[in-house]
């Protein structure tokens, strides 16, 4: 399998050239180069088998440059009972017949990217020492992406984590999270500023190239294909849970940010698997909601982003949305060009024709939006009705899912957090402490390891500068 990017560029790459790295030099998202179809016959075979097993039969079709048993030990190594606390992986919920939540958020950080990143701490780890190379990861968070970046990448041979977050900003809980680990190879550096700010660092010492190689940096944002690729996996064990013959069709609702957990859902739709509705549902933060219903993609503004009780939803663009479009114009790597490369760049803004805008039902997508209100209401109806607690993000995706699903076909809600990171709702909706697993009682009173600095680009140069030579 070689992959090509979304804007056309002429050269295609393998799996492991595009591992480490971001965007196509084009400026395009890595895609691959067709979709693999999944027969009948290979759906029976892979119904029985365990997550990491189906797991290496999905990564295999698209990468072909580890080996088999390589892989497979990385998969296996990766999900696991112990990471994720059940068989499963990705239990099914059932709230009522017809419509259950998929657990996706059972692992070390309590939400869904620790399903793709957990893996990514191996591959890079692997590739890495293929190589004879080291990687320093520089990122910005304000609380989710960062600690499962973190819990990802301790311990990793050839690894380093340089982690900005604003300091006294994140919750205690999320603070106690990242900060009690007590790995050599994580730094939290705490920058005296908001989350803007430690974004800001970030991009000046990415920019500056020669500072950038010497020392080795590199992220692990949302766009990397091997974190799209490995949440394709949990819609067919999702898929293989809730049916018992391959001629039933699923529906998915995805809570949706920077549209990478329901971008994979879109590829498992194209390799064939029955998806009958990719529900999209959005916070306050409605681009792709409005994009859904009229065909116009709109960027907002910072003093248009609002700050929600779903926080990892509040997105002002979303940077995997591109891959999508890619497929809706039948591929065509120009027109891609042409919309986000000139139209968003230069005006912040596309509309798609009424031909294109026609072409979306046949992928399955619909959408809709869930407000504060709505989250609230829904913790508290779905607590009061079937004695489950969710967490704001799931909230938002069951709402929407009540709306836009299909009656006679299984929709799945998929539960990208645990009740316990986002307590402040929980206690406003419920009048109670969200549940905690009992691994976590007491983290607050762990020891911490972070460095406080200055919001300035030269104070954290010097900083990697002194840890990575050492
Ligand atoms: C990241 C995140 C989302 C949004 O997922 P995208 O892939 O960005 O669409 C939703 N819920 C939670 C809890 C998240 O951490």
């Amino acid at each position: 399998m070689k992959y090509i990017s979304t804007r056309g560029d002429a050269q295609r790459r393998s799996f492991s050239e595009i591992l480490l790295e971001g965007l196509a030099p084009d400026g395009g998202l890595y895609l691959p180069e067709q979709y693999p179809k999944v027969d009948d016959a290979t759906m029976n075979r892979w119904r029985t088998l365990s997550y990491a097993d189906l797991a290496f039969e999905i990564l295999s079709l698209y990468i072909d440059d580890i080996p088999a048993d390589d892989l497979r030990a990385l998969v296996r190594k990766t999900y696991t009972h112990e990471v994720f606390g059940t068989e499963a992986i990705v239990p099914l919920k059932p709230l009522e017949p017809g419509l259950a939540l998929e657990a996706l958020s059972n692992g070390p950080t309590l939400a869904f990217k620790d399903m793709a990143m957990q893996l990514l701490g191996n591959l890079f780890e692997y590739e890495l020492a293929r190589r004879g190379e080291t990687l320093n990861i520089l990122g910005a968070t304000s609380g989710d992406t960062g600690s499962a970046a973190e819990y990802a990448m301790r311990g990793k041979q050839g690894v380093r984590v340089f982690m900005l977050s604003p300091h006294g900003r994140m919750s205690p809980f999320q603070q106690a999270q990242m900060f009690s680990l007590q790995d050599e190879n994580i730094h939290n550096i705490a920058i005296e500023g908001v989350f803007d700010d430690c974004q800001d660092i970030v991009k000046a010492v990415s920019n500056d190239l020669p500072y950038k190689r010497a020392h080795r940096i590199g992220t692990v944002n949302s766009i990397n294909w091997a974190r799209l690729l490995a949440q394709v996996v949990y819609y067919f064990a999702g898929y293989f849970q809730a049916t018992q013959g391959n001629a039933e069709r699923v529906s998915f609702a995805v809570p949706s940010g920077n549209f990478g957990n329901i971008c994979a859902g879109h590829v498992a739709r194209m390799m064939g698997l029955p998806i009958e509705r990719l529900i999209l549902a959005t916070n306050e933060n409605d681009v792709l909601d409005e994009f859904f219903r009229t065909g116009t993609y709109r960027v907002r503004k910072g003093h248009e982003t609002h700050e929600t009780s779903s926080p990892s939803m509040d997105i002002s663009k979303a940077s995997n949305f591109e891959r999508f479009v890619f497929d809706l114009m039948g591929r065509d790597g120009q027109r891609v060009r042409h919309l986000f490369g000139e139209q968003v760049e230069q005006a912040g803004v596309f509309s798609l024709t009424p031909e294109e805008f026609g072409r979306i039902a046949g992928f399955g997508f619909v959408s809709g939006k869930s407000t504060h209100a709505d989250r609230l209401r829904t913790i508290r109806d779905t607590w009061e009705r079937y004695g489950v607690m969710i967490d704001t993000h799931t909230a938002d995706g069951l709402k929407v899912a009540r709306e836009c699903a299909l009656a006679g076909t299984t929709t799945l809600v998929l539960e990208t957090a645990l009740p316990v990171k986002f307590a402040d709702t929980i206690r406003e909706a419920l009048g109670r402490e969200p549940e905690r697993p009992a691994a976590l009682q007491g983290i607050e009173d762990l020891p911490k390891r972070f460095s406080v600095m200055p919001a300035d680009p030269q104070g954290v140069k010097a900083y990697i500068s002194a840890h990575v030579s050492a």
